[in-house]
């Protein structure tokens, strides 16, 4: 008997008929002896259309104060499937009962739509599953030192999922998706990609990192602070498929390098549209100035991506980096507002329709001439790449957004990723 984390995404609750099937399931593993904590996120298109909503009354200048609104009004998404799950399970005759995150608590700091998780309380939980009942967490959000609501980015429940698991010291952590593991690209773009059987914790933290949705970032980083361990695998398969098999189905993120990992110098490739680039032009060179431009930046709580600087002519330079699309326009003002003055700059320019598209893998770190293969297969599809930024083990490139597939598609196949990996 074991204590088993199952979190279930937006089309896996999508339908009461889904939800009934994620009852089955769950109470299948109840009734084999687990203790049970279920992290749903809300019925898929659901938190877009809360915040559509929002959109269509949200003050020109929004402000911290809408962004609290956001995610009071976003966090209800998870509370409602939370309990039609629980309700469900209360019709398979398992008893189960659902918490918001506030209930638990699961503390986070205050960046509303974007807040971390500081700590989790598990004594409510502990007690109701002491008593025999399966217990449903909401995911996606927390609260704030002041009892404010908090959710913690798009595609957080990943990380509310991870996060109990930590914290109970669960003995797995299993991520129900619409796909059967991680594949060596999202499948929905190559439909030549692979699942993999294993990928490890470094790969998962740089495809993640680099926009592959099928985790979120931060649950990757719990799962490695942690060493929760972490599967993901598909929630559509029958309910009522043989227990140990479903146990060893899908992708396992490992936390060390076997063989077989070692032989692939690319292992997947991850891309990202939701990136915004912004140059400041004419920065003087001197002392200081990354630090004039990033600092502001950060402060506002706006995370940097890719950074370019270029070399000086006549003791000016332009200063380039990228940001979520989302506080693309914030950080133009804010630089506009805040920073440039202080310069002596007039001038910031931007572009929107951006891509960044990387390849990880943990071979490159002992291969050379990975990241020219893949600037030549660019150049030979005619692709212009804006920037560049690597790391031991993944190499990215920011391009147009038009050409996104066009690359995933040309390296894919140029790294032999839809080929079964040698033996
Ligand atoms: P959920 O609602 O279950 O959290 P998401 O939509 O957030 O599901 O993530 C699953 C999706 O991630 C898949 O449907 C797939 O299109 C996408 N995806 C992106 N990259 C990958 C990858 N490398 N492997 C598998 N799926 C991926
Ligand atoms: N419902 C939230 C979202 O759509 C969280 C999640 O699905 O993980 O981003
Ligand atoms: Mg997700």
């Amino acid at each position: 008997m074991a204590l088993i984390v199952h979190k279930y995404g937006g089309t896996s609750m999508g339908s009461t008929e889904r939800i009934r099937n994620v009852a089955k399931r769950v109470a299948k593993w109840a009734r084999a002896g687990h203790q049970m904590v279920v992290v749903p996120s809300a019925m898929s298109g659901e938190t877009n259309r809360l915040l559509g909503l929002a959109k269509e009354l949200a003050p020109a200048k929004p402000a911290e104060a809408y962004h609290r609104e956001l995610d009071m009004l976003a966090a209800t998404g998870e509370q409602a499937s939370s309990a039609l799950l629980a309700i469900a399970l209360q019709s398979e005759g398992v008893q189960s009962v659902s918490y918001a995150g506030w209930q638990v608590p699961i503390r986070t700091n205050n960046a509303y739509t974007k807040a971390r998780i500081e700590s989790i309380d598990d004594d409510r939980v502990r007690a109701d599953l002491q008593s025999g009942k399966v217990v449903i967490v909401t995911g996606f959000q927390g609260v704030d030192e002041d009892d404010n609501i908090t959710t913690l980015g798009r595609g957080g429940s990943d990380t509310s999922a991870v996060a109990v698991a930590a914290a109970l010291k669960a003995q797995e952590c299993l991520i129900y998706t619409d796909v059967d593991g991680v594949y060596t690209t999202d499948p929905r773009v190559v439909p030549e990609a692979r699942r993999l059987q294993t990928v490890s914790f470094e790969e998962m933290l740089e495809m993640a990192s680099m926009g592959s949705k099928v985790l979120q970032i931060r649950s990757v980083e719990f799962a490695g602070k942690y060493k929760v361990p972490l599967r993901v695998l598909s929630s559509f398969t029958p309910w009522d498929i043989d227990l140990d098999e479903e146990a060893k189905s899908g992708t396992l993120i490992t936390f060390e390098e076997d063989e077989q990992m070692e032989q692939a110098i690319v292992s997947g490739i991850a891309f990202n549209r939701d990136e915004a680039k912004i140059s400041v032009l004419g920065v003087p060179d001197k002392p200081g100035i990354a630090y004039q431009i990033l600092g502001a930046v950060a402060d506002a709580n706006i995370e940097v991506d890719v950074i370019i600087q270029n070399v000086s002519k006549d003791g000016r330079t332009d200063f380039s980096f990228t940001v979520h699309r989302n506080d693309y326009a914030k950080t133009i003002d804010l630089l506009k507002e805040k920073v440039l003055p202080g310069l002596g700059v007039q001038e910031v320019v931007g572009d929107a329709k951006i891509c960044k598209v990387s390849i990880v893998g943990i071979g490159m770190r002992s291969h050379v001439g990975v990241a020219s293969k893949m600037f030549r297969c660019l150049s030979e599809e005619g692709i212009n790449i804006q920037m560049i930024s690597t790391s031991e083990i993944k190499t990215s490139v920011v391009l147009d957004e038009k050409y996104m597939e066009l690359a995933v598609r040309a390296l894919h196949r140029v790294f032999d990723l839809d080929q079964p990996a040698a033996a």
